[in-house]
């Protein structure tokens, strides 16, 4: 694909998805990596319509399916949900693969639904350690909501603040430039992956993709069923996280939200206790069963 087709294909699409989807049709379209996407049925036919005029190749699956989000993260979800044969009644989201040849789209189609996980993630451009990870932890996440984030953490045993590259945490905002769970926190093999993706959206459009390193440069605090904070642009001294309440995302706008806004900083006790302070006054110490804290830098 050169350059004015890479072009024509982000003027067309940015705006019209969010972030990561852009990333990962642009990926796709430069043979970089195959991707896959949901799509609700009824715009399916916009939507090859589109992807095909810019030249990538697309498989769909003739099975659909009803979303569950996971609980209090912004619409993120984890897990399949219901499937529905491709004749049901009922609307749903049709799973399409797409690269830039026609062999890539359906290997990576017939992989998924063969349970062949290794060959998908390898299609996908997923490291084989972190490929490796997620499969030995597919059963350990299945039991709550289907996310890895708290395991990649307590497999992680180097000291925050982690590489800014492998922040994960992210995604749940948009503008993440990983499409997969690291293994740990400091894989050099999924930071390399994150910065080859940015260093490529930078030739197309390096304003937008500096976005996403703004955002890798944040502080997550992450709890199961409670949310999943961000604190962009907080800067990390002595164990603090020094932060402005105007730079503060949620995925929930309940307690958790009001009270880190009513701090400016943000105290990293280990990675699964914060103390929420503003100067010298304690705002909230925060001891939650499934709280995860993450510092990147
Ligand atoms: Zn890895």
């Amino acid at each position: 694909m050169g350059d004015a087709a890479q072009g024509r294909l982000f003027d067309d699409i940015v705006g019209r998805f969010p972030a990561i989807k852009v990333r990962e049709f642009l990926l796709a379209a430069a043979g970089r990596k195959t991707a896959r996407t949901e799509v609700s049925e009824r715009k399916i036919h916009a939507f090859v319509d589109l992807m095909e005029r810019h030249g990538l190749r697309l498989a769909i699956h003739d099975r659909k399916y009803v979303h569950a989000p996971d609980a209090a993260k912004g619409g993120w979800a984890n897990q399949y949900g219901l499937e529905l044969p491709i004749e049901s009644p009922h609307d749903g989201f049709l799973m399409v693969y797409l690269a830039a040849n026609p062999e890539d789209a359906l290997a990576a189609m017939r992989a998924e639904h063969a349970q062949q996980d290794d060959e998908f993630g390898g299609l996908l451009g997923i490291p084989r350690c972190c490929r490796q990870s997620y499969i030995e932890r597919i059963q350990v996440a299945a039991a709550r909501q289907n996310d890895y984030l708290p395991l990649v953490l307590n497999g992680t045993s180097a000291a925050q603040p982690y590489p800014y590259l492998n922040n994960i945490g992210v995604q749940y905002f948009d503008y993440c430039l990983l499409s997969f769970y690291p293994c740990v926190f400091t894989c050099p093999e999924s930071a390399r992956v994150a910065w080859e993706s940015y260093e490529y959206l930078a030739t197309i459009s390096r304003d937008w993709a500096n976005k996403f390193l703004a955002r890798h440069r944040s502080a997550i605090l992450y709890t199961e069923y409670e949310g999943v904070y961000l604190l962009e642009n907080g800067v990390f001294r002595d164990g603090w996280v020094h932060y402005e309440r105007e730079h503060v995302k949620g995925t929930l706008n309940g307690l958790l939200f009001q009270l880190l806004g009513e701090g400016d900083r943000l105290q990293v006790v280990d990675s699964h206790q914060a103390v929420i302070a503003r100067g010298s006054r304690v705002v909230q110490e925060l001891r939650m069963p499934d709280l995860c804290v993450m510092v990147f830098a």
